[in-house]
């Protein structure tokens, strides 16, 4: 029998080994999987906390239903009935500016009237879908900011693309590549000749796919709705490792991974424990794939080791509501760095989803540090908490001491997609050419969000089962 062995336990190398196994009893082939965790718990960066009746996200509090892969893994594993949508609450977003918070405009009439953009940035934008504005550079892996500046003008850049990629990936958008962060921007910019024309065209595609009975997405906007669980998305993590059961052993380390005796690979870990595998799906961030693959080829690390990491900080505040003067009616707000604030926005999670908090209470979830920020992940937690209060008072008007603080650092938060990132990832597929059986996965490569990570675990698990004979 076939062995496959999956190294980490976050979604995806929850949703890999789950995915592998489906797909291997469903064609009928006997595949021995393990997943080696690291950690005692597995989920990864997925970690809810329950704590005086405050549910905390560590890392991410949902994902998006507008696209498909992660409603269709609940569904595979039978946990469909317990997801939790967030309320309309979550379609209302802010942006931090000029000292007071903005709703940020949703379409064209409330962007004419929005304060959050001077007259001459709301010009400069109308410009976009004329051939004033520059076509994309041929070849050339634009920074995120140039593409801001080139299609939206400076001001733009600042106030929505900026804070929506410290927002998604913690990001400098100086330095991460629109086409491996957004690719379907890129791609509506080289299909449409500009994105406000991409949007009236997409509409009118849809309108048309209506009314011609064609199924269209349900999702609310372009972004989708937030989704979770009643108990947090753990609950998602827990249910792939229980319905894994012995398949998913934690608290091992893979040390290294080398060229095995009967031609596959053999894993070794800390506690010196060695197992042989025909495949090997490496699940876990660049770095720590980088350390275990140095002694089978150095290249594969060296390029690994390119892909770097933001750090970041996440505090949860709890409060009695009635000491809170703003409605607090949104999914919380985004502050452009020329702000000057310490904290990179604030997420209303108990507005969101109503049993974040014990009743008579709220739940706000702060983030700070990010690549534009990396020493902030130093800062004692004292220093965190005097910041985050002081700029919960300049956005929101709260003088009031938190009753709940809870401190959480992520010292390589999320992989960071740079200019270049393309490259490296076409020299991987080079030189993964000499280790047929050896798959990466994982947020490290295409897609950060969870839907992009089973997106991931989906292709490494029809990769694996095709190799599994
Ligand atoms: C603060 C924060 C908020 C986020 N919010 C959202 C959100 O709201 N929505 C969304 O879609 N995404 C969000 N994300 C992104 C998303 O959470 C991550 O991209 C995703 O969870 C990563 O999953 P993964 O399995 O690829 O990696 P990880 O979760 O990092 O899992 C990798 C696993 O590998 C293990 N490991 C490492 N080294 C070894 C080794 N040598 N041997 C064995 N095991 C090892 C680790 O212990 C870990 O369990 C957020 C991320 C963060 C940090």
């Amino acid at each position: 029998m076939k062995k496959a062995i999956v190294i980490g336990g976050g979604i995806s190398g929850l949703s890999t080994a789950w995915l592998l196994r489906a797909k291997a009893q469903a064609a009928g082939k006997e595949l021995d999987i393990i997943l080696l965790e690291k950690e005692r718990r597995v989920g990864g960066k997925i970690w809810s906390i329950h704590e005086e009746g405050y549910t905390c996200e560590w890392g991410p509090n949902g994902f998006l239903d507008s696209k498909p892969q992660t409603l269709e893994l609940c569904r595979a594993v039978g946990v469909e009935g317990n997801l939790h949508r967030s309320n309309d609450n979550a379609r209302k977003r802010f942006i931090f500016s000029g000292g007071e918070l903005h709703r940020l405009p949703e379409g064209g009439p409330s962007f004419l009237k929005s304060r959050l953009i001077s007259w001459p940035g709301k010009l400069r934008l109308a410009l976009e879908p004329t051939p004033f504005i520059a076509a994309a550079p041929a070849g050339v892996d634009e920074t995120l900011a140039d593409f801001g500046r080139r299609r939206l003008g400076k001001e733009a850049l600042d106030k929505l693309i900026a804070p929506m990629v410290s927002g998604i990936f913690a990001g400098d958008p100086e330095t991460m590549s629109l086409v491996s962060c957004f690719p379907r921007i890129a791609e509506l910019e080289r299909e449409y000749g500009g994105l406000i024309r991409a949007m009236i065209m997409l509409a009118k595609k849809k309108k048309k796919d209506i009314a011609e009975g064609k199924v269209v997405s349900s999702a609310a906007g372009p972004g989708g709705v937030l989704t979770s669980f009643r108990e947090g998305i753990q609950y998602l993590s827990d249910a792939l490792s229980a319905s894994l059961g012995d398949i998913v052993v934690s608290g091992r380390q893979v040390v290294s991974v080398d060229k095995g005796a009967g031609g596959g690979y053999r894993v070794t870990c800390d506690d010196g424990g060695e197992h042989e595998a025909d495949l090997v799906i490496a699940a876990s961030p660049a770095f720590a794939v980088a350390d275990m693959l140095e002694g089978l080829d150095q290249g594969i690390s060296g390029v690994l080791r390119q892909i770097p990491y933001a750090s970041m900080t996440v505090i949860c505040f709890g409060y009695e509501r009635e000491r809170i003067t703003h409605p607090l009616d949104g999914f919380g707000y985004l502050i452009p760095k020329k702000e000057g604030r310490s904290t990179l926005g604030t997420l209303w999670d108990s507005s969101m989803f109503e049993q974040r908090a014990p009743e008579g209470k709220v739940l706000l979830r702060s983030m700070m540090g990010g690549a534009c920020f990396p020493e902030y992940i130093k800062l004692s937690d004292d220093e965190v908490v005097t910041r985050v209060r002081r700029d919960l008072q300049a956005t929101m008007g709260i003088t009031a001491e938190p009753s709940f603080v809870r401190v959480f650092r992520h010292e390589q938060a999320i992989p960071q997609y740079t200019v270049g990132h393309g490259k490296r990832l076409d020299a991987l597929d080079g030189l993964l050419q000499k280790h047929p059986g050896l798959i990466l996965t994982g947020n490290s490569y295409r897609g950060i969000g969870l839907n992009d990570c089973v997106a991931a675990a989906q292709r490494a698990s029809d990769e694996a089962l095709a190799l599994a004979g």
